[in-house]
């Protein structure tokens, strides 16, 4: 009975409910960043020993309790320095507000214009290309099976990362934001067409890496030089220029599938 006169007392204002959501929204951004990086196998490996420490210290172990109460306390530090690169990327993520972008803009030139003018010279010069645009799920491991780069997105370094014979045109290149972050890159190739013979490896990697990401995939053939994109699972072939600068800003809808 008093339980119930408890929560009966409880005063719930729009301030709970604001801190809730903010609460839940942080967890999911946080939990969607790490999904499928080895940030979750090593918060897998954090909650064993979180695990291990309540029931070492429900059971008295003391000498347990104390010297994983050590690895907590300069774990955090280990952690820190583990996990520098993300944690930089993450503040650098936070610090891109729409105000920010806006300007870079300005300053800049759209990033869909140096890819779409990229796509264009590629397929009129015949030459095959894989453009990956990594949009929420990170791709941080097939960066790793290419070269990592840090290098602005341009037409012309684009072009010049495919062409023929140069060290790098081999694979993907995988774009963030408005920087190449791989080239060179092996991406998993799709199973589902295994059937269609006319599907050629390089689209069966963009079609792969569509089904595991939400990333955008687009494909320039090498013995056809028709432009296709992947994306959620799906190949959509023939598009001009124009319609993969309008996909890549967000005007054009899905691809059917
Ligand atoms: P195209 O129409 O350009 O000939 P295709 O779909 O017929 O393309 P292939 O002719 O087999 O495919 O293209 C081979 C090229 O595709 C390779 O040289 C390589 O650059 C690229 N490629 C093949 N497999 C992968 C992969 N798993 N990840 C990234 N790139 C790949
Ligand atoms: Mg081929």
């Amino acid at each position: 009975m008093t339980d119930l006169i408890d929560i009966q007392s409880l005063q719930v204002t729009w301030r709970d409910g604001l801190e809730i959501g903010v609460v839940a929204l942080v967890f999911y951004r946080l939990l969607r960043l790490i999904h499928g990086t080895r940030a979750l196998q090593i918060l897998g490996g954090v909650l064993v020993l979180v695990a291990v420490y309540g029931v070492a210290s429900l059971l008295h172990l003391t000498m347990i309790t104390y010297l994983l109460g050590l690895v907590f306390t300069y774990g955090i530090f280990a952690l820190l320095l583990v996990f520098q690169p993300e944690l930089r990327a993450a503040l650098a993520h936070l610090g891109q507000t729409p105000v920010t972008k806006l300007f870079r803009r300005v300053e800049q030139g759209p990033v869909e214009d140096e890819i779409a003018e990229a796509v264009e010279r590629l397929s009129r010069s015949g030459v095959g290309a894989i453009i990956v645009i990594e949009r929420d799920v990170p791709l941080g491991d097939f960066i790793d099976s290419g070269s990592a780069l840090q290098a602005k997105v341009s037409a012309d370094l684009l072009t010049t990362i495919f062409t023929p014979y140069s060290p790098l045109h081999d694979g993907a290149v995988i774009i963030r934001g408005d920087t190449i972050v791989g080239a060179g890159c092996i991406l998993p190739l799709s199973q589902g067409m295994v059937g269609n013979r006319s599907l050629g490896t390089r689209h069966r990697a963009a079609l792969g890496l569509a089904e595991e990401s939400d990333a955008i995939v687009i494909v320039v053939s090498e013995e056809t030089a028709v432009v296709s994109v992947a994306r959620d699972g799906a190949l959509q072939g023939r598009l001009t220029p124009v319609q993969v600068r309008d996909l890549l800003a967000g005007r054009l809808p899905l691809p059917p599938r």
